[in-house]
């Protein structure tokens, strides 16, 4: 089960309005989106890939001598999610705190956001985000994917 709460969005530069959720308390998951209209996945906290990213972004950054701070480390983590989760049935990858994609036109820049006043908050079963196409993938494969991330984010490491 996952929390959710209810925000109102109005998209811009059009105004729509509609409503989509973000996690009410996170308890370290994830909620992950692509650019199609309620995409919203979630990556749970226990997803046993996490700690294998986490152990690869620590070598890869070691190595290459990168100081990074917790906030630095936790952008990066994100930002390597989406090189390790399937795409969306579109081909579009899942991001971390990508706002929700406007149902009517598809834009993904919002003029507001604001939560449901008085706020609603639910439970309710999303699917999760999956990483199929990592797991078939041989480690020095999945080092290389990872090597390619720091280095997109890290500018200055020469790409794999
Ligand atoms: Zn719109």
């Amino acid at each position: 089960m996952t929390t959710l709460r209810l925000f109102e969005y109005r998209c811009w530069p059009q105004g729509h309005r509609f409503e989509a959720s973000v996690l009410a308390q996170t308890y370290g998951d994830l909620l992950v989106r692509s650019v199609r209209p309620r995409s919203e996945r979630v990556f749970r906290m226990d997803d046993p890939v996490r700690e294998e990213m986490k152990s690869l972004l620590t070598e890869l950054t070691r190595s290459e001598g990168l100081r990074l701070s917790n906030g630095e480390q936790r952008e990066l983590f994100r930002f390597a999610l989406s090189a390790v989760l399937d795409p969306d049935c579109n081909g579009s990858k899942f991001s971390v705190g990508r706002p929700p994609a406007c149902p009517v036109c598809g834009s993904l820049e919002m003029e507001d956001w604001v939560s449901a006043e008085p706020p609603i908050i639910f439970d309710t079963e999303l699917p999760l985000a999956t990483h199929d196409d990592w797991d078939e993938l041989e480690p020095s494969s999945r080092r290389e994917r990872i090597r390619d991330v720091v280095a997109q984010k890290h500018k200055g490491i020469p790409r794999s």
